[in-house]
């Protein structure tokens, strides 16, 4: 294949996403793009300038990636972005199709080039519908919140409420709602070793790099056995 490749993930809120796509990538040799991480930056910076006087539109927002760190301007926010407060708020900021046309155009322009494992929501339906390989993640509820609920601390009732509001504003917005694109492999991780998720994963990518259709390639492989 001529050109870089793009492995889209797109999914619910806890499925899994960041570590199977970080894993993916680190296992084919390809960049990672972490989308959420781009509307956590503009949450944070509303909640931000709300305590202060400054009032930045998403243009003014600068917004970097330096190896796993996420950089808002100068400012290293990779720990900032992940608490509740505004995991609730990138999931309101998320709606507004202002917010989301600019972050798209960026998602875009960063995948140009080169090979990708981006994951997201709306990656294979709306950022690079000519994705090469569309994965849809998903995982049952109390697992997806018995997962947030270890890295987080908070309690697994807890999570679940959350995942559930988050979710329901996804898949409810007017601009571009969480769905399975109709190409996507929907791959159902519920009680899945996390190895053999990358592992499935990995080897589609790599049966579509070396000429077999996604679809011919995944059937019996995204069944959950
Ligand atoms: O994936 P993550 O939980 O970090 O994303 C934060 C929020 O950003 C999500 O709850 C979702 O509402 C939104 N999002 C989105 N489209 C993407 C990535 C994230 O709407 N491509």
């Amino acid at each position: 294949m001529l050109g870089g490749m793009l492995v889209a993930i797109d999914g619910p809120v806890g499925a899994g996403k960041s570590t199977v796509a970080r894993a993916v990538a680190a296992r084919l040799g390809f960049t990672y793009l972490d989308t959420g991480a781009m509307y956590r930056c503009v949450a944070l910076a509303q909640i931000q300038d709300e305590a202060s006087d400054l009032k930045r539109t998403t243009e003014d927002l600068r917004i970097d990636f330096e190896g796993d760190r996420v950089l808002l301007g100068s400012a290293d926010a990779t720990e900032a972005i992940r608490t509740p407060e505004v995991s609730q708020r990138a999931s309101v900021v998320a709606t507004d199709p202002e917010v989301r046309e600019q972050l798209v155009d960026r998602q875009r322009g960063l995948t140009q080039r080169g090979d990708w494992v981006a994951e997201g929501r709306d990656i294979g339906t709306v950022v690079r519908p000519d994705a090469e390989l569309k994965v849809f993640l998903t995982a049952s509820d109390e697992e997806r919140a018995g997962r947030r609920a270890a890295q987080t601390g908070r309690s697994i009732a807890e999570e679940l409420a959350d995942l559930r509001e988050r979710d329901e504003r996804d898949r409810t917005r007017e601009a571009s709602p969480l769905v399975r694109a109709d190409d996507a492999v929907e791959l159902d991780t519920t009680g899945l070793p996390f190895d053999e998720v990358v592992e499935r994963i990995a080897r589609m990518a790599e049966d579509v790099r070396a000429g077999t259709p996604a679809a011919e390639a995944a059937p019996q492989q995204a069944e959950n056995t």
